[in-house]
């Protein structure tokens, strides 16, 4: 198998942020059983030659250093990663050392994603974050120093601030040499420990994150940073190359509780709790698995190719999977005659007015009735 990408999640985390909805626990000490549960998954794929790697979490940099060299001399081991073109760990500032960076360099990691969501430090204390907004320069210059250039910072959108404030948290990030911008909108289930007070103090209604999403874009564009997807911005030639792999259906394997993989057409999760992951023998660790039919995939390709920026390619869905968009959405006429789809030669995509309801403009696509 070539051009594969690798996921693997890491569920560890120093303390849990209000907002969570990530698979991810406290106890660290679980760690060691962990990783060899991990590494044991590892050995027993298959292996092939990989493209990406991205290894997030959780928090994997809050792991120990024995447990990541584990790790990393496993996928060295197992794959044959003389072609890998990006190889990405989601870091937190303030469990990000000199020596853990070094030691990510010294096996080819070549992309560090910083999840800083906020410059803001009372925004950051807010929403539990254990690190503010120095403690996060700091762990940039040292990522820089180590020699990572590829680096990327997680934003929020719909945090417990004023539009001031996120707004700045923007402005603030794109002067740094950065060379990606992730911004996900908050997702506020009830019961989570900010749910209270951002329905109280900061209940933005979707017009109004609608607008702070676009000034966010125009800050961002107007340093460099282009949207490729909804929630992706990079500077040229800096897209996420294993995130674009996901939305171009390519193939990758998922390692660690909660993850997911889609090798041979065959999509696969792993157990989504901690327990259930480390309980569970080997040869029935995958607890879901589901396969594509070549209509599913073409489905999952309008889906996917619809969040990029260059949008869907009406070629490549005929000539892949014998699939006529017109023929099959009988909503796509209504939704171009309506300026919410745009087509341009071959290829169909939301403009960017409509990019903030992308979520709404699917639902009427796939809405056949
Ligand atoms: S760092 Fe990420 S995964 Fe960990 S608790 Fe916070 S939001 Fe969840």
């Amino acid at each position: 198998m070539n051009n594969v990408g690798i996921y693997i999640h890491i569920p560890f985390c120093k303390a849990r942020c209000g907002y969570c909805t990530f698979c991810s626990t406290t106890d660290l000490f679980l760690q060691d059983q962990y990783f060899d549960k991990l590494i044991e998954q590892i050995n027993a794929s298959r292996g092939g030659k990989i493209s990406t790697i991205f290894i997030g979490g959780g928090t994997p940099s809050s792991v120990s250093l024995t447990n990541t060299t584990r790790l990393l001399q496993a996928l060295h081991a197992k794959f044959d990663l003389t072609n890998l073109a990006e190889f990405t760990v989601e870091c937190n500032p303030e469990s990000t050392t000199t020596e853990y960076l070094a030691l990510l360099k010294q096996y080819g990691v070549n992309r560090i994603s910083f999840g800083l969501q906020s410059v803001n430090d009372s925004t950051l204390k807010r929403i539990g974050r254990l690190h503010n907004y120095k403690v996060f320069l700091q762990a940039f210059d040292c990522a820089r120093q180590v020699g990572f250039t590829n680096i990327n910072a997680d934003l929020i959108i719909g945090l417990p601030e004023s539009k001031q404030e996120f707004i700045h948290s923007v402005q603030t990030v794109c002067t740094l040499p950065l060379t990606h911008i992730s911004m996900y909108a908050l997702e506020l289930y009830p019961n989570s420990p900010i749910y209270n007070l951002c329905k109280s103090q900061y209940n933005f209604d979707d017009d109004t994150l609608a607008d702070m999403y676009d000034q966010a874009v125009e800050v961002m564009s107007s340093h460099g940073f282009d949207r490729y997807e909804i929630s992706n911005f990079a500077k040229s030639g800096y897209p996420c190359k294993h995130n674009l792999s996901y939305w171009q259906q390519c193939q990758y394997f998922g390692f660690g509780v909660s993850a997911c993989g889609f090798i041979d057409d065959v999509r696969y999760t792993n157990p989504k709790t901690l327990q259930g992951y480390l309980q569970t023998p080997m040869h029935q660790l995958i607890e879901v698995e589901e396969r594509l039919s070549t209509f599913d995939k073409a489905v999952e390709y309008v889906m996917l190719g619809l969040r990029l920026t260059q949008g869907i390619d009406l070629d490549y869905l005929q000539r892949q999977f014998d699939f006529n968009f017109f023929n099959q959405f009988h909503n796509s006429k209504f939704l171009l005659s309506r300026g919410l789809l745009v087509q341009q030669d071959n290829r169909i995509f939301i403009p960017p007015e409509h990019i903030y309801v992308t979520n709404s403009i699917l639902v009427t696509l796939f809405d056949n009735d």
